[in-house]
């Protein structure tokens, strides 16, 4: 047996530095993701049915950052998804059933960053599923894979070929893994302990963001990338009709291990990790977008960095005691 500790979002915070940046727009948070492929913002949106479709996997490309059309549907589907999504698009595929012909059938249509979506990424079938794609399809796709909570996982999987790993087990809004299952690591301390690895692999911070200043902490401490359920749920573009709930306009954000989504694209469900609820209706994606990345422009001035880079090397982290974490939030109507 063996204990450590660890910190999450909450625990820390940035220490402020010196700066020079007079304004937000000099601020570069472009990412190179390789084969010619750039990001102007480093955002993600998550395969899932209540986040990313056709229409969020649009905004994403249109503000800047890159969707990942979700799975849980037939492969005629999900192309179509694709096609209909504007520009640019990533899509998820699993590991068992037609998850080959599935990649196939995306990398045909043009898709050129394919998603390996598992809950438990550190995985045999991810290692075989992984050696699959990489004889079929060559270097011609980017793959993402995950999610991963560990250094020894996180070099597992850039080992096996994956290019972008996903991290973060069990920190997700709508996700019950650590209740059901005692397994997991703060999302935060993943991306630190993974950012210690020499591989080439880029870290895709995925589970547990709250706000740009969640976003800001996770770039700063490693992660080249953030992946983002809750913040995109319940917006125009978000998958799934509006409902009203006491008299308010409202979505539902479901996990994908939720009963309620396994019951809707397998028929029963099997596991229980993941609740479903609404969430209060937000308007377009484009602004929430903006909203936060404007947060994460301030962030690198506040670092005094003008890259992601830059942030990254700059970081000076401090942890904050229970009472710090009060005064970090508004507090006028304590
Ligand atoms: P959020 O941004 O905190 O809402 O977390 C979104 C992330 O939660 C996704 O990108 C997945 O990694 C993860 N996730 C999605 N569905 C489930 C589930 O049902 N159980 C556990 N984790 C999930």
């Amino acid at each position: 047996m063996r204990m450590r500790e660890s910190v999450c979002f909450d625990d820390v915070l940035l220490v402020p530095q010196m700066s020079d940046i007079k304004s937000r727009k000099s601020v570069d948070l472009s990412v190179d993701l390789g084969s010619g492929i750039a990001l102007g913002i480093p955002f993600i949106s998550a395969p899932m049915d209540t986040v990313t479709g056709h229409r969020m996997a649009s905004a994403m490309a249109e503000a800047g950052g890159l969707g990942v059309i979700h799975r849980y549907n037939s492969i005629e589907e999900q192309i179509s998804l694709f096609d209909k999504s504007k520009c640019f698009a990533a899509a998820a595929i699993g590991v068992t059933g037609d998850f080959a012909e599935r990649a196939e059938s995306l990398a045909d249509a043009g898709c050129k960053v394919l998603c390996v979506d598992v809950a438990h990424g550190h995985h045999i079938s991810v290692k075989s599923a992984l050696k699959t794609l990489k004889s079929r399809l060559g270097n011609t796709v980017k793959i993402m894979a995950g999610n991963v909570a560990t250094l020894q996982a996180f070099e597992d999987l850039s080992d096996w070929g994956a290019d972008m790993i996903r991290v973060g087990v069990g920190g997700g809004s709508i996700c019950s893994t650590r209740l059901q299952t005692g397994h997991g690591v703060p999302t935060l301390q993943s991306v630190i302990d993974c950012a210690s690895s020499d591989r080439g692999a880029l870290i895709i911070a995925d589970g547990g963001i709250k706000n740009s200043g969640d976003m800001s902490k996770a770039l700063a401490a490693g992660a080249d990338l953030v992946m983002m359920g809750r913040l995109l749920a319940g917006t125009e573009e978000a998958p799934g009709e509006t409902v009203q709930v006491n008299g308010k306009k409202c979505k539902v954000y479901r996990g994908m291990a939720s009963p309620e989504a396994q019951v809707a694209w397998r028929g029963e469900y099997r596991s229980n990790e993941g609740v479903s609820r609404t969430v209060p209706f937000k308007g377009y994606a484009e602004n929430i977008l903006s909203e936060l990345e404007r947060g994460v422009r301030s962030a690198l001035s506040y670092s005094g960095a003008r890259t992601l880079k830059e942030f990254r090397a700059k970081a000076d982290f401090i942890k904050q005691s229970p009472l710090g974490r009060v005064e970090s939030g508004t507090h006028i109507d304590i």
